[in-house]
């Protein structure tokens, strides 16, 4: 396979903005295709922790993040029962180095203007409002079009899309999704 020098990845969430501004500090030639018409999110909040810090450590973004959520000394997710009593208190594992949080909680849309501000400091290309309608397995190359009726040519596509992936879908055709029964309530805490 002849070298990867430019790449376009579809969707422009989480994976899609840090691979973008991963890939753009490396030097290769990247732009996201985003079918959304801005970044406007719903107000959920997330946490993030882990390896995943440290992926943000790493695209030069932790200490925004760590500024625009909320992090606390402990550092713990404590699993209660409903009287509100410890049930599982494990210490939460530092993956990111001294001086910077194990995990922070951050609302969805502070998190993503913070990503987004990333993006267009790396002078990675962003495309809103538009997705891809053909993908053209060429070999060595991808021919791409997109439903705006622009064409272009890649090395390599990401499909970034999400849980619903348009991309995967054309490439490996209708996947059936299955509920894992995985559940997950979540409470603010107000003192
Ligand atoms: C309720 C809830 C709570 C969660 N809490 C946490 C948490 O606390 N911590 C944590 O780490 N994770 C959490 N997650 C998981 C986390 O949200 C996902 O792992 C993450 O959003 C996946 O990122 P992604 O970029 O792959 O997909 P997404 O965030 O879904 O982004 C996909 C992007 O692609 C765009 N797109 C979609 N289709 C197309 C298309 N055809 N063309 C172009 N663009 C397209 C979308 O508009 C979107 O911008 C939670 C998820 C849910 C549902």
């Amino acid at each position: 396979m002849s070298a990867v020098r430019k790449i376009l990845i579809v969707g422009g969430g989480i994976a899609g903005a840090t691979l973008g501004c991963a890939l753009a500090k490396r030097g290769i030639d990247c732009e996201i295709f985003e079918i959304k018409p801005d970044f406007s999110l719903a107000g959920t909040g997330m946490t993030i922790q882990g390896i995943a810090l440290r992926a943000f450590l790493n695209i030069g973004v932790v200490n925004d993040i760590a500024d625009a959520g909320w992090h606390h000394e402990k550092d713990a997710i404590i699993f209660t029962d409903v009287h509100g009593s410890a049930v599982v208190d494990p210490p939460a594992r530092n993956l990111v180095g001294p001086g910077y949080p194990a995990m922070v909680a951050i609302r969805r849309q502070a998190f993503h203007e913070v990503l987004s501000r990333a993006v267009v400091k790396e002078n990675v290309l962003v495309r809103m409002d538009t997705t891809v309608s053909q993908l053209d397995d060429c070999g060595d190359r991808v021919e791409v079009t997109f439903t705006d009726g622009s064409n272009g040519t890649y090395d390599l596509v990401v499909g970034a899309d999400g849980i619903h992936s348009k991309v995967r879908t054309m490439v490996f055709g209708p996947v059936r999704s299955l509920y894992s029964g995985f559940a997950n309530w979540r409470a603010r805490w107000t003192a």
